[in-house]
């Protein structure tokens, strides 16, 4: 929902290889059709700023369909709370009005927030949104990065503890404004998920622009996702095999400012800097909310710290890709190569039960 791959920020040459920009890990969904099998329905629809394609098997092709449509609401209400690009969003109206009486999907999502910034020591901070407001501003109105002294001055406004969470009441201090591009997108997909379930549907999967939850089995064998080789587009560096599990990457390639990439949209709250140690982190985990806001936490962490975090992370696992193009993978990656890990139940380390 962040990612509007067509926003007017960028002038000329900017924009045009902002749009044109190689994808570093392309994440595909491999589909094989067993015998005897469910057959597979299917949709897709522009969501979130990039296009959702929702699979689902089901006998019954009316069922499958109505279950599409839940699917697809849940994400619209979702979207209505949490997006970024919506005046009348709650986010948008709590930047603006410093107060609002959040839903739960608001709610759950500030939940969700706050405990990747305590676990990830801050390097997850969806209060950076002052920052990142200075860049694309001083780029797309004078086509410079901001000085050392401009970015000084953005960043006094970053901080939690400008964010309160009284009941269902969210209070903003001083300059603060909150930018929920780092896990709205996954906790989106969850609901996708949720309401998939609710409507009798027991296996599927929901693709949103790469990022994927995968849930139940493709006929009896879990769901093949192939992560493709960024240097090699006709080769795979792996294929995953997931059954409950949900894969997101945070990538510089995905929103920059310049054509160096120095400066683009994942901003290491410790320094008013965009991250420059990783290119690529692509992060498995149970729920989709947890893999795209430890994708985002890892990518700023870099390759020690942010792979110490997943070591630390029962259930998770991480294929980063290093600005030297060296990849780093988690001790149990491999396991997903045979799909034989599983999310322990009940994962205290992970945000609560959303
Ligand atoms: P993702 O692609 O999931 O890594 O999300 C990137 C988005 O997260 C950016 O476009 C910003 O909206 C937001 N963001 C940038 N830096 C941070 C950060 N340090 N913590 C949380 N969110 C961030
Ligand atoms: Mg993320």
């Amino acid at each position: 929902m962040m990612r509007r791959p067509a926003r007017p920020v960028f002038p000329g040459i900017l924009r045009w290889l902002y749009l044109t920009a190689p994808v570093v890990v392309v994440i595909l969904v491999l589909f094989t059709e067993a015998r005897d099998s469910r057959p597979a329905t299917r949709a897709t629809r522009p969501a979130m700023g990039t296009s959702v394609t929702i699979t689902v098997l089901h006998r019954s092709e009316r069922r499958a369909r109505m279950a599409l449509e839940a699917a697809y609401d849940a994400i619209e209400r979702a979207e209505a709370a949490l997006s970024a690009w919506r005046d009348s969003s709650e986010v948008s109206r709590l930047n603006r009005d410093r107060t609002i009486v959040a839903g739960s999907d608001l709610q759950r999502v500030l939940t969700a927030a706050r405990h990747y910034y305590e676990l990830s020591s801050g390097a997850f901070d969806i209060t950076v949104k002052p920052v990142l407001d200075v860049y694309r501003a001083i780029f797309a109105d004078e086509d410079r990065a901001p000085t050392p002294a401009e970015r000084d001055a953005a960043r006094q406004a970053v901080g939690f503890e400008h964010l309160t969470v009284t009941g269902n009441e969210v209070f903003l201090s001083g300059e603060a404004a909150i930018d929920l591009g780092g896990l709205a997108k996954g906790y989106i997909i969850d609901r996708a998920v949720a309401a998939l379930r609710r409507s009798g549907i027991h296996d599927g999967l929901v693709n949103a622009g790469g990022d994927i939850r995968a849930f139940g089995s493709n006929n009896g064998e879990p769901w093949r996702i192939a992560l493709q080789n960024p240097r090699d587009r006709t080769d795979y560096l792996a294929v995953i095999a997931l059954t409950d599990y949900a894969i997101t990457t945070s990538g510089d390639y995905e929103r920059y400012f310049d054509p160096e990439r120095e400066y683009h949209h994942i901003i290491d709250p410790r320094t008013g800097r965009s991250a420059t140690a990783l290119i690529s982190a692509t992060i498995i985990a149970g729920r989709a909310v947890d893999a795209d806001a430890l994708s985002t936490s890892v990518f700023v962490l870099g390759p020690e710290e942010g792979l110490a975090l997943v070591e630390r992370l029962a259930g998770v696992e991480a294929l980063l890709i290093t600005r030297g193009r060296e990849i780093r993978v988690s001790s149990g990656l491999d396991d997903y190569l045979t799909g034989s890990l599983r999310v322990p139940d009940g994962n205290p380390e992970l945000s609560p039960e959303l």
